[in-house]
């Protein structure tokens, strides 16, 4: 006799994580939750870089802000970055959550203010 996760019994050809499940562990349901989890992952992984890759450029930006009018190529070039960045966004899942939405707007806001 087999158990399932919970400690109760688990008939033979089900799935332990799953036990209403017909299928031998791994079963569907384990796949579909496994592959959430690791899209996940990925987003808000790629949402620290990206989190981390804005601050940067902002204060960046501030500096050239400071600093002479000479710099107005430096940031014409930020701007392009940032553009990228926002297409990037854009591209490869859209502003779904909050913090990307926030992102987003943060880059406006810069692209605004640097014109
Ligand atoms: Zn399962």
């Amino acid at each position: 006799m087999s158990w399932d996760i919970y400690g109760n019994p688990l008939a033979r050809g089900h799935c332990e994580v799953h036990p209403h499940v017909h299928e031998e562990y791994p079963c569907y349901v384990c796949m579909a939750e496994k592959q959430q989890r690791q899209q996940r992952d990925q987003q808000s992984e790629a949402e620290y870089y990206m989190q981390m890759e804005i601050d940067n450029l902002k204060r960046d930006m501030a500096e050239y802000k400071k600093e002479s009018s000479d710099k107005t190529g430096k940031i014409l070039k930020m701007n392009d970055v940032l553009w990228g960045v926002l297409a990037m966004i854009d591209e490869s899942w859209g502003a779904s959550s909050d913090a990307e939405i926030a992102l987003v707007d943060d880059i406006k806001a810069i692209l605004k203010g640097g014109e």
